[in-house]
C-alpha cells in the first residue's frame, strides 16, 4: 500500500490496524484502499507539530499569508483533479464539485487577506480608567490543533479549519474520513510544493480510532470538530478531560419556511436546491418545510413534479442533477428512515425507494404533512428527503421552526421583506437566508445554536477560534 499519511512533510505507509477501502457510490465499487493511521503515528504527527510551533508562530504574518495564497493558487491548478475526484469518491455532480473548488480557493485567498494585517494588529493599547498603569492586548496562536472533519464536502470542510489555523499561527494535525480519505491528501502534496516547514501541516488518515487517538491526546491545545451529535459529544468529553477548547459543528433539522405572498414557482426552486445539493447530505439540509395552509397543495404540486424531474446517475459519465448517497452506510441510513415512514404511515407522495440501479442512489423523496411527532421530522436524515408541515399564522411557524433540538439554519420566503426580517430575528439559528439560495460566504459566519454545535468557523469568528488573548500590563511608577 502506497505512503498515505503525511507528517513531518514526509508521506509514510499507515500502521493502524483499520484497512480502508475507499468506494465509488455511483458504481458501490471500491477504487483504492489504504491502511489507517496508528495511534503511535497521531502521537508522532502532534510531537512534531509541538516542534514546528515556535517558528510557524513567530514567523512573519506577511510570510503566512503567502503560504496561504500559495494554497489557493495551487488548488486552482488542480481544478480538473480535484472535481474528478469528487465527482468519483463523493458522487458530485460536476456543477457542485466546482463549487467545492472555489469555495477551498475564497477561504484561503480570505484567510491570506487577515493574515496579512495581524503583525500589525497583534498589539493593542486597552484604555483604563485608573492612571498609573498601561496594559495591552496581544492577539496569539493558540497552538497545536487537532482538526477532524467528515465526507460530505472535504474539501471545503478542511479549508474552513485549516486555512484560519495556518493564518493564526497554529500548527495542525487534520483527519479526514475515511470515506473520503484521498480528497484531503492534495493539501499535503500542495505543502510539499509550497516549501512549507516540515510539522506545520501533518495529515492522519483512519477512522475512529485515529480519530480518538487525536482528541484524546493530552498534546493539543485545542480541537475542531465537524461531524455527529455522537461522536461530538465523545470529542467534547476528551477536551472536558484535559479542560481544552473545543469547536463543534454538529448536525441539523432545519427549517424553510414558506408564506402564502411568495412565488411558488420561485420557492420550489430554493426548496428543492435546500434539500437536494449534494443528495441532501449537508448538515444545513432544509430539510423541514413548513408552508402556510393556503398555499401548501399548490407547492405540494410543483415540488413532486420538480423532484421527479431531477436527473441522477454516475457523474463521471453523465449529466445530473443529483448523484448517490456517498457511503453505503449513509445509504442504509436513509432507507431505514424509508421503513420507518412506512411503520409511522406517513404520506408519500414522491419518492421513498431506492433507485433500481447500481450505485447507492435514493429517489429524492416528500412527505407530507408530516406529525410533529413522527421521527423524520424530528430526527437528522441526512439525505434528499423532505417532510412538510402547515402553519396558519407567522407566530405559528416561528415556533414551529424553533421546536427543534438544532439550530443550525434557516430559509425564509416571503414577499413581505418586513415579515422575512421579523421572522429572521426570532429564529434560533447561527444563519437565515431569505428569499435565497443557501449561499455562504468566507466572510460570514458558519456554526449553529442549540445542539448544533459551540463556536463558529468562517469571517473574523473563524480566526479568532484559532487565537488566545494575552494582556500585558506595566505598572508606571
Ligand atoms: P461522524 O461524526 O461519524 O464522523 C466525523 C469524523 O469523526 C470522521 O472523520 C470520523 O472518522 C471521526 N470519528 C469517528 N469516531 C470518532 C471518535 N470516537 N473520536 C474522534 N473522531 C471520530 O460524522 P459523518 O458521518 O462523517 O458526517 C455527518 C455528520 O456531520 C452529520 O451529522 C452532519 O450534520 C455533520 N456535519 C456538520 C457540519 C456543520 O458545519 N455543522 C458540516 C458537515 C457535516
Amino acid at each position: 500500500m502506497s505512503a498515505t499519511h503525511y507528517i513531518d512533510g514526509k508521506w509514510v505507509s499507515g500502521a493502524g490496524d483499520d484497512c480502508i477501502t475507499v468506494y465509488n457510490p455511483a458504481l458501490g465499487e471500491p477504487f483504492a484502499e489504504l491502511v489507517a493511521a496508528s495511534p503511535l503515528q497521531v502521537d508522532q504527527a502532534i510531537c512534531v507539530a509541538r516542534k514546528a510551533l515556535k517558528d510557524w508562530r513567530d514567523m512573519s504574518s506577511a510570510r503566512r499569508a503567502a503560504y496561504l495564497r500559495g494554497f489557493a493558487e495551487q488548488i486552482e491548478l488542480r481544478r480538473e483533479s480535484l472535481i474528478t475526484l469528487q465527482m468519483e469518491n463523493n458522487g458530485k455532480p460536476r456543477q457542485e464539485a466546482v463549487v467545492d473548488i472555489d469555495d477551498a480557493v475564497a477561504t484561503f485567498t480570505y484567510y491570506a487577506g487577515l493574515a496579512e494585517r495581524l503583525d500589525d494588529e497583534q498589539n493593542s493599547d486597552v484604555p483604563l480608567a485608573v492612571t498609573g498603569f498601561n496594559s495591552c492586548t496581544r492577539v496569539e496562536s493558540i497552538g497545536v490543533v487537532g482538526l477532524i472533519v467528515p465526507w460530505n464536502f472535504p474539501l471545503v470542510t478542511s479549508a474552513w479549519k485549516l486555512a484560519p489555523a495556518l493564518a493564526a499561527g497554529c500548527t495542525v494535525v487534520l483527519k479526514p474520513s475515511e470515506i473520503t480519505p484521498l480528497i484531503e491528501q492534495t493539501y499535503g502534496h500542495i505543502a510539499d510544493v509550497l516549501g512549507l516547514p516540515a510539522g506545520v501541516l501533518n495529515i492522519v488518515g483512519g477512522k475512529a480510532e485515529t480519530g480518538a487517538a487525536l482528541s484524546n491526546h493530552p498534546g493539543i491545545d485545542k480541537l475542531s470538530f465537524t461531524g455527529s451529535n455522537a461522536v461530538g459529544s465523545e470529542v467534547m468529553r476528551s477536551s472536558a478531560k484535559h479542560c481544552r477548547p473545543v469547536t463543534l459543528e454538529l448536525g441539523g433539522k432545519s427549517a424553510i419556511l414558506v408564506f402564502e405572498d411568495c412565488d411558488v414557482d420561485q420557492a420550489v426552486e430554493w426548496i428543492v436546491s435546500g434539500i437536494c445539493w449534494n443528495a441532501g447530505q449537508m448538515c444545513s439540509a432544509t430539510s423541514r418545510l413548513l408552508v402556510h395552509d393556503s398555499i401548501a397543495n399548490e407547492l405540494a404540486l410543483g415540488l413532486k413534479s420538480a423532484f421527479e424531474k431531477l436527473r441522477m446517475g454516475n457523474p463521471l459519465l453523465v449529466e445530473i442533477d443529483m448523484g448517490p448517497i456517498s457511503s453505503h452506510a449513509q445509504w442504509s441510513k436513509v432507507r431505514a428512515y424509508f421503513d420507518i415512514a412506512l411503520t409511522e404511515g406517513l404520506q408519500c407522495l414522491t419518492g421513498g425507494k431506492l433507485l433500481d440501479s447500481p450505485g447507492w442512489f435514493v429517489n429524492p423523496t416528500i412527505y407530507v404533512d408530516v406529525p410533529l411527532t413522527s421521527r423524520l421530522w424530528t430526527e437528522e436524515i441526512f439525505g434528499p428527503v423532505l417532510c412538510t408541515h402547515r402553519f396558519s399564522s407567522e407566530a405559528e411557524a416561528v415556533a414551529l421552526a424553533n421546536a427543534s433540538h438544532f439550530g443550525l439554519v434557516a430559509t425564509v420566503i416571503s414577499a413581505d421583506l418586513v415579515r422575512a426580517e421579523r421572522v429572521a430575528n426570532a429564529l434560533e439559528v447561527g444563519h437565515v437566508w431569505i428569499n435565497s439560495i443557501q449561499a455562504v460566504f468566507v466572510e460570514t459566519s458558519w456554526g449553529g445554536t442549540k445542539g448544533s454545535g459551540i463556536g463558529r468557523e468562517l469571517g473574523p469568528w473563524g480566526l479568532s477560534s484559532y487565537q488566545s488573548i494575552k494582556h500585558v500590563t506595566r505598572c508606571l511608577d
